[in-house]
């Protein structure tokens, strides 16, 4: 007979610590509330067919509307482990997952790990091993408990119903870290399995800043000017000696100009053309690094800023493999992003067309941004 299976989801507490606006389940976590991804995570995996979610009582409508009609709502009590207790009350489920709704990365694998241990030897708590030493400190003394043979416990933590709720009436008033402390003070063992270094559970501001979810887009520019006499050539701000320069507009940095249209072309806001008209008398011999500047400002203004920038230089002359290191550095420092993130590279076209006839130089720009 195929066994039912349970999930609790302790959502009852305060989240303090992680200092959200609310309760910490309802932050947005890649794009979703904190509860609802954690509740997806297990039923996308069709295994459940009864879920419970313990939460404060203030909470229960909050929680209601993000979650579909058939979860149980329970009442959860002062602590994690009379939370734990109330929405046993109601598990009818012969074997029962308990998870903290603040764990939204649990993985289908490692709830799988937990059910087939809690199946065959009666409990499957998540843990992983310990990467740093653990210390046991006072004020006055340490003591070195190492590395080994010790773990760091996580959830799901997984039981035959039956048993669990055993252990739970033996704690009775009792509070224990765990349920898979509740199992052990009854039964005398627990059996960890192997959980997930990403399983984490958002506690701290900084869990929530590193689980936030970045946006990337990518974007393509393109640009061409002539070559004429008197004029300077400059290429990502830094000016090549050569006998002739590019014409245009504004000081005609060819690359520069491809670069910036690559990153509003990323955030869909537009080319160069739009916000620098040549018409404009104002952008009459302007440097092409101010304008970098602006697109950097109007970028951000949507959220975006560049991660990484790759632009290939088509020029017959001159030879540009001495300036390449200048002018990436050049461009990381407007643009505000490491030098390794800046590929610049340059070829001839084998004397075809007008760049192979000295004519002109074109560069094709990508851009990666993100949104944070
Ligand atoms: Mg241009």
């Amino acid at each position: 007979m195929k066994e039912k299976i349970t999930l609790i989801i302790a959502a009852a507490g305060s989240g303090e610590r992680a200092k959200q606006k609310g309760n910490k389940i309802f932050a947005i976590v890649g794009g979703e509330p904190c509860i609802k991804k954690t509740f997806d995570a297990f039923y996308k995996l069709g295994l459940i067919s009864e879920y419970i979610v313990a939460a404060k009582p203030e909470e229960t409508e909050n929680i209601k509307v993000l979650l579909p009609d058939f979860v149980k709502i329970v009442s959860g009590g002062k602590t994690r482990t009379e939370s734990v207790k109330n929405a046993l009350s109601v598990t009818t489920g012969d074997v029962v997952l308990i998870h903290d709704g603040a764990r939204p990365f649990v993985t289908a694998e490692t709830i799988n790990n937990c059910i087939d241990s809690a199946k065959r030897f009666g409990s499957g708590v998540a843990a992983i091993p310990t990467r740093d030493t653990v210390v046991k400190s006072n004020a006055d003394n340490a003591e070195y408990l190492g590395k080994s043979g010790l773990y760091l416990i996580q959830t799901p933590q997984v039981f035959k119903t039956e048993e669990i709720k055993r252990a739970y009436e033996k704690a009775g008033e009792k509070t224990f870290n765990d349920d898979g402390e509740v199992y052990l003070n009854c039964f005398g063992k627990v059996k960890l399995v192997a959980g997930d270094i990403n399983n984490v559970k958002l506690t701290y501001p900084e869990d929530f800043e590193r689980a936030a979810i970045k946006e990337t887009r990518f974007g393509t520019g393109f640009d061409c000017h002539r070559l004429v006499e008197n004029r300077k050539l400059i290429l990502g701000g830094v000016v090549i000696p050569h006998d002739k320069g590019l014409l245009g507009h504004s000081d005609a940095d060819v690359l520069t100009h491809a670069i910036m249209d690559a990153i509003l072309s990323a955030c869909a806001l537009r080319d160069i053309g739009f916000w620098f008209p040549d018409s404009d008398e104002k952008y009459k011999g302007a440097d092409s690094m101010k304008l970098l500047a602006e697109v950097l400002r109007i970028v951000g203004e949507k959220g975006f800023k560049p991660e990484s920038i790759s632009a290939v230089i088509m020029a017959e002359k001159p030879k540009l493999l001495k300036h390449i290191r200048a002018i990436t550095e050049s461009l990381a420092a407007a643009l505000g992003i490491s030098p390794d993130k800046v590929g610049i590279s340059a070829t001839t076209l084998e004397g075809l067309g007008f760049v192979g006839r000295e004519e002109g130089i074109c560069v094709h720009a990508n851009a990666v941004v993100v949104k944070e």
